[in-house]
């Protein structure tokens, strides 16, 4: 089925720590650019009338008040890491508001930490079903390609160090954060991209990301028309560096809308 026309928005394009990180007083993270102040790796998937939520960063709450965000109909969840799923309680006003059930879709081992971490948002739990002020979750295991609405979905499994995660393949567009290796056998699920958003941590390599150079010469490989990086540290200028970048390349900020035919 043909993917509809895609507006990805940038909910947050930090590391883990945040960019300005606490206790730093380095020049990006006082900095006055409104794009070095990076929350936690987050985007949404709009098509039609279908929000997709990748990832609920630690600022979730922050970000949906920022970007007047008012419905999230599903979640793709790329691996368990806290600055990729510590927002989770904060579904629960998306679910108040529309009266549902929000579907989360990851790996087993993913979804098996979040019901381990906050049980009480699922089904038959003792206190959700004493209060109703709480989120609303149900969980779908991603085994393979998978749609949601008119969305064909293809996960896209990577590296982050030695720890398997998932990117994840809409129509024409990548996401993949938070990964040091595209293992060969991902490699055909990334062809013929229009944009592609990849980690680029940080100058410097790192265990488990791709540092500016790597992720520079992984967009080289893939060809897609347009790349975005994120996933960023305080060791990244938005204007210095973004201005450097390859043609076809450029930094996300938060914030950033960008749209994919
Ligand atoms: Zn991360
Ligand atoms: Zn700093
Ligand atoms: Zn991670």
């Amino acid at each position: 089925m043909p993917c509809p026309p895609l507006e990805i928005l940038f909910l947050g394009t930090g590391t883990s720590h945040g960019v300005p990180m606490i206790g730093c007083d380095c020049e990006v993270c006082r900095s006055a650019d409104p794009r070095n102040q990076r929350t936690r790796s987050s985007i949404l998937i709009r098509a039609d009338d279908l929000n997709v939520l990748v990832d609920t960063a630690p600022e979730l709450r922050l970000q949906a008040v920022r970007e007047r965000l008012d419905r999230v109909d599903a979640v793709l969840f790329t691996h368990d890491h806290a600055d990729h799923l510590h927002g989770i309680d904060d579904l629960r006003a998306f679910c108040q508001k529309h009266q549902m059930l929000i579907p989360l879709h990851g790996e087993s081992r993913t979804l098996q930490t979040i019901c381990r971490r906050w049980p009480y948002m699922f089904q038959d739990h003792e206190f959700r079903l004493r209060h109703l002020n709480v989120a609303r979750l149900t969980t779908r295991p991603v085994e393979g390609p998978f749609r949601i609405g008119e969305l064909d979905i293809v996960p896209v499994p990577l590296l982050h160090g030695k720890e398997p995660i998932l990117g994840y393949r809409i129509g024409n567009f990548a996401y993949l954060t938070d990964c040091s290796e595209i293992p060969e056998s991902s490699i055909h699920l990334l062809r013929g991209l229009d944009t592609l958003v990849i980690d680029g941590l940080r100058p410097r390599p790192h265990l488990t990301h791709f540092s500016l150079g790597q992720a520079c010469l992984a967009v080289a490989r893939l060809r897609p028309r347009q790349a975005f990086l994120t996933h960023l540290t305080h060791n990244v200028d938005h204007a210095a560096v973004d201005a450097a970048l390859p043609p076809g390349v450029r930094l996300a900020y938060d914030g950033l809308r960008i749209l994919c035919p």
